[in-house]
């Protein structure tokens, strides 16, 4: 949609506050007129809520609320939730009892910013790996209604984008936090573009220094591998159109954080991990998938034990696609990854999928 895609154009702009003018521009794209105008008196209503009440950064509150908010909009969720992201914070922060929120918004409004204050109640202390799992599965079991989590999710995205407003110690636990509870529940959910963001927004202010180092030693990389990548890419794409099979091949690039874990994993320099690259095919249909897989092997040969077939046995998460490495040229592993447009959109947004606004009364 029009206003991701210009966010898309500027670096860094996917970090900035989304005003109200945003939010609604988002909305208006993919809503009726009827719910965007409840969505603008949802703002009008949070505005005069938390009237007076700042951010750390000087900004008047409600900026928070409305940014989250545009996160879930660019997920194209329902209007109930839109409303409740914008209405988040007033229970916690406002003396507006949630019967109120109930009478002017619905109760599923309500309820969903109930569960969010709930949420935030329960503080998370333990640096443990296994009790960061217990969380996530109290955290997720605890909820009646998805969305809530999926309000949380855009809560905390944009208190990350707006770190560096806090002070350092405070900063370093919120973004432990982010990293060993946030990003794995919005991984587990397959909200994939989020999980990303949160992941690389927590590292960053996490280990800063590391972060910095490594997205420099990155960019030159991948600058090296530009025309290597473009060959391959070309050489599969002619493969599958021999084959009479259409499909968008693209180069998947890795993310810091993930990168950065596998360095310490895997106790490997940076050059052994960027050095495997990543392929995404997309097709139209399903067994053109397994069709694409021979086109592939019959370009570069599969290197035993590693293909997976996560479309006969998608993951808990929904998430589908077969897996496969290649010997590239020069024996360089491709690892590719191919699917269908819809099995795409849900490793993509996962579970957000579900609360899409469809139209009508679906
Ligand atoms: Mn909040």
């Amino acid at each position: 949609d029009y206003a991701s895609s210009l966010l898309g154009l500027i670096p860094g702009a996917r970090r900035a506050t989304p005003g109200l003018k945003d939010l609604l521009a988002l909305v208006n794209a993919y809503l009726p007129p009827e719910q965007v105008e409840r969505i603008r008196e949802a703002a009008e209503f949070g505005t005069s809520a938390h009237k007076g009440q700042t951010r750390l950064s000087g900004e008047p509150f409600i900026a928070h609320p409305v940014a989250a908010a545009a996160i879930l909009a660019e997920l194209h969720l329902d209007t109930d939730t839109i409303i409740a992201a914008i209405l988040h914070d007033v229970i916690e922060d406002t003396p507006t009892p949630k019967d109120q929120l109930a009478q002017r918004f619905g109760a599923d409004v309500a309820e969903i910013v109930d569960g969010v204050t709930k949420l935030d109640q329960i503080k998370f202390k333990s640096r443990e790996e296994a009790q960061a799992e217990s969380f996530r599965k109290m955290l997720l079991a605890m909820v009646r209604d998805l969305r809530v989590v999926l309000v949380k999710l855009a809560d905390r995205t944009h208190n990350m984008r707006t770190i560096e407003a806090m002070a350092v110690p405070r900063r370093r636990a919120i973004a432990r936090e982010t990293l060993e509870i946030y990003a794995p529940i919005a991984e587990r959910l397959g909200l994939y573009d989020l999980k990303l963001e949160l992941e690389d927004l927590g590292f960053a202010a996490l280990y800063p220094q590391r972060y910095r180092v490594l997205e420099r030693a990155l960019k030159r990389a991948r600058g090296n591998q530009k025309e290597f990548l473009k060959k391959i890419e070309q050489q599969l794409t002619a493969a599958l159109i021999k084959n009479e099979i259409v499909a968008r091949v693209a180069a998947r690039e890795k993310h810091l954080y993930s990168i950065y874990r596998k360095m310490r994993r895997k106790r490997a320099t940076l050059n052994e991990i960027v050095d495997v690259h990543g392929l995404r095919i997309v097709v139209d249909k399903a067994d053109t998938c397994y069709r694409a897989l021979g086109s592939v092997h019959s370009v570069f040969k599969p290197m035993p034990g590693r293909f997976k077939d996560y479309i006969a046995i998608p993951r808990v998460n929904g998430y589908q696609s077969l897996h496969t490495t290649l010997f590239g040229p020069n024996g360089v592993p491709i690892e590719a990854q191919i699917r269908t447009e819809d099995m795409h959109r849900v490793a993509e947004s996962g579970v957000a999928a579900h609360w899409k606004y469809k139209g009508g009364d679906a």
